[in-house]
């Protein structure tokens, strides 16, 4: 008898076993529809074997499905990524079919000629509209257009038989990208990371590069360039781009357009759901060559993919911490070793994972050294706020509002960044001292004036701003604390009421279209001052920019996190790095009470390496990442009783493990969210530890009730 493992979308670590009936030849990838419990449900054949135990009471295969098998690579992919991130296999895999699930566009209905026939009345109108159409087929509602004709003189034809309409099925068709189109004259570096880049793909097999250079250094440039020889060489390779926000794909997909003479598919949460069924069907049938994508495009089923580009690799977007937990630049370089194809990590301010395995030779290191072309790096200043404090419920030094002004004067413009969204972050009760919290989450309300409500940035929860304390019952007597993007923009019109300002951040720009405007209103010039979060700091071209200032340059150097240091260098860089990108110089102005910080230090001194190395220094000595391995168990629930249970038991159980730490349970960094109790378990291993064998063995001891959800998180970005 034939069976076939089936994985199915369930949060089970494990495939289930069908019969295969006799006659139906399935494979590995085959789409099936198979029985569970009443109902009838997609799965992927993970693997199809013989067995002659027959005392299996086993179901069949209902069916198997019409749509396209998934490439032997995807379904390696899915089974690796579930080991990896513990996550089930099955819901992997429904991963990789989530493009299947939207309905095909509706076919296009046109209108042709029937064989030669002639109307019976051959009016001029009619005469035009057969003239225009000719031997094509066309729109209606194009065709009355063209000849200059009311729809009912088509409608008439139609009628009396001398056109019919027919339907066109809405595949996606995607002209291939020329590699010649518009070819661009790289500097030497450029030239010299371009081809190591292509060598790489084209010599085969697994190879990881590191592409490192200052932003507008062109390694964009470099990567396309790489592309194009790729594609030289095979016409139908298959390269996939990743980028972590939405709202940078709009500016690559025109420069690749711009290069290539076609334009790329695109894969995230705002293309339309039949689209992306169209993007899906032609990458699975090799007829799309490149991918701009989110994360999720990891999944994407394609048959000859020799390229991955992850760029603004270290951006801490492609972690993911909803549903599925990973992290989309790792699982990228797991892709690719999977594929046997080459990925390339780009990054002005590379994680310090990905310079630990550049350094140790893992990974392929391309330098690119300076700005292209004239353009030089800005010059970078400390501004004490201890000597320039600015006055009271005011944000802006004096120092900084000259330079502002100057900028202002010479027609340049300036971008203003703190990255926190809404007014202030904070309410509070001068009488009693109370912070407004969300009701259900432990997190203070922020202040949103253009809005006039209070905001939980974590949930979403939101409220009017209250005429009385929530606590005491005082009256008028809740205060603003500290600033927001909004606040700081009311300062700076009262500052400079002649200049245009505006705001950006998720609250101003939440989607890729009025991103997109607020960016093309910046090329533009339409705006001299703009303040921003780090919805603005990433990837932009701004070339009238000249002058950033950071409002609080020590805003993410407090707390304890892992990361904090290395992601404040990463953001600070990234933003004062969008000053003069150009022909005009550039400078960044960094607001700080601490500008002793050696955070600060090094990126005042434009000196990366100093950096890396203190850090890399600091994470050794604790055995953190990339020196060591983390792992974090969050345990959550509406029963906070249910939650300290399994805590408790999970700390009974812990397997006996050398070179492995537990901490824990404590509270989860957030540990109320949404009404849930958050609790967390946090595990540190040596390096050559197998930290999934042990963590598996550990969570099969403990019996965990419905009502606890447990989320594993390996390699957390944060703790
Ligand atoms: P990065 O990706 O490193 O930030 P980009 O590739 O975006 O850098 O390049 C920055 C700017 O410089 C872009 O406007 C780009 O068009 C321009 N540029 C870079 N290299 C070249 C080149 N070789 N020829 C022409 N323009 C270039």
């Amino acid at each position: 008898m034939k069976v076939a493992s089936v994985l199915i979308p369930l949060p089970v670590p494990e495939a289930f076993d069908y019969v295969a009936p006799e006659g139906m030849t399935l494979a590995r990838g085959d789409q099936v529809a198979v029985p569970l419990g009443p109902r009838l449900i997609r799965g992927v054949v993970a693997e199809v074997f013989e067995t002659t135990g027959s005392n299996r009471r086993l179901k069949s295969v209902e069916s198997r499905l019409d749509d396209p098998a998934l490439p032997a690579g995807v379904m390696d992919f899915v089974e690796w990524a579930g080991r990896w991130t513990l996550s089930p296999p099955g819901e992997m895999a429904a991963t990789a079919l989530k493009g299947l699930r939207a309905p095909r566009p509706r076919p296009e209905r046109r209108v042709r000629r029937v064989g030669d026939r002639q109307p019976a009345r051959a009016t001029p109108a009619r005469t035009g509209v057969l003239e225009a159409l000719g031997e094509r087929s066309m729109a209606g509602a194009d065709l009355a257009r063209a000849a200059g004709v009311s729809s009912g003189v088509v409608k008439g034809l139609i009628d009396e038989g001398v056109l019919e309409i027919i339907e066109i099925a809405a595949e996606a068709a995607f002209d291939r990208p020329d590699p010649d189109h518009a070819p661009a004259t790289l500097n030497g570096d450029q030239a010299a990371a371009a081809a190591a880049l292509a060598d790489g793909v084209t010599g085969g097999g697994f190879r990881p590069f590191l592409l490192d250079g200052v932003t507008g250094s062109g390694k964009t440039e470099a990567y396309l360039e790489a592309i194009a020889r790729v594609l030289r060489a095979d016409p139908a390779a298959q390269i996939l781009i990743l980028l972590p926000e939405i709202a940078l794909t709009q500016a690559l997909i025109e420069r690749i357009t711009a290069r290539f003479g076609a334009a790329p598919a695109e894969w995230h949460s705002g293309v339309a759901p039949p689209r992306r069924r169209q993007v899906w069907e032609a990458v699975v049938a090799g007829r799309c060559n490149i991918v701009v994508g989110a994360r999720s495009a990891l999944f994407l089923p394609f048959v000859d993919l020799r390229l991955i580009v992850v760029d603004e690799e270290h951006d801490s977007s492609f972690k993911q911490e909803e549903g599925l937990v990973y992290h989309g630049r790792d699982l990228a370089v797991a892709r690719a070793r999977i594929e046997k194809a080459a990925v390339v990590l780009a990054s002005a301010t590379p994680s310090l994972e990905t310079l630990w395995n550049a350094q140790a030779g893992r990974y392929g290191w391309l330098k690119l050294g300076a700005r292209h072309g004239v353009a030089v790096m800005p010059d970078i200043e400390l501004l004490d706020l201890r000597q320039h404090t600015p006055d009271p419920q005011t944000w802006l030094s004096q120092p900084l509002r000259l330079v502002v002004g100057e900028t202002l004067a010479r027609g340049e413009q300036t971008l203003l960044f703190l990255n926190r969204r809404g007014y202030a972050p904070v309410v509070l009760c001068r009488v009693c001292g109370h912070r407004l919290t969300a009701p259900d989450t432990d997190s203070w309300l922020v202040e949103h004036r253009y809005t006039g409500r209070l905001v939980c940035h974590l949930t979403g929860f939101s409220m009017a701003r209250p005429k009385l304390c929530p606590s005491c019952g005082a009256e008028d007597s809740l205060v603003s604390v500290g600033p927001g993007v909004e606040r700081v923009e009311e300062e700076v019109r009262q500052l400079f009421p002649e200049a245009r300002t505006a705001v950006f951040s998720s609250d101003t720009a939440p989607d890729a279209k009025s991103a997109r405007a607020l960016i093309q209103r910046m090329t533009d010039g339409e705006i001299d001052i703009l303040v921003a979060t780090q919805a603005a700091a990433k990837g932009h071209n701004f070339p009238r920019l000249t002058l950033v200032g950071v409002v609080d340059a020590d805003l993410g150097l407090r707390g304890g996190d892992l990361r904090a240091a290395e992601r404040t260098y990463q953001l600070l860089a990234q933003a004062t790095g969008r000053a003069g990108r150009a022909d005009r110089p550039g400078r960044a102005i960094l607001q700080t009470w601490t500008p002793e910080h050696p955070v600060l230090q090094a990126l005042a001194a434009g000196d990366r390496d100093a950096f890396v190395e203190a850090e890399m220094a600091e994470r050794e000595a604790a055995a953190l990442p990339p020196f060591g391995r983390l792992a974090a168990i969050i345990l959550s629930s509406e029963n906070a009783a249910a939650v300290e249970k399994v805590a408790a038991d999970l700390a009974q159980a812990i397997p006996n493990a050398e070179r492995l730490e537990v901490y824990g349970p404590a509270d989860a960094p957030l540990a109320l969210v949404r009404g849930r109790r958050r609790k967390r378990l946090l595990v540190r291993a040596d390096r050559d530890v197998n930290l999934q064998a042990f963590l598996r063995a550990w969570l099969t001891r403990v019996k965990i009730p419905a009502s606890v959800r447990l989320t594993v998180d390996v390699d957390p970005y944060s703790f």
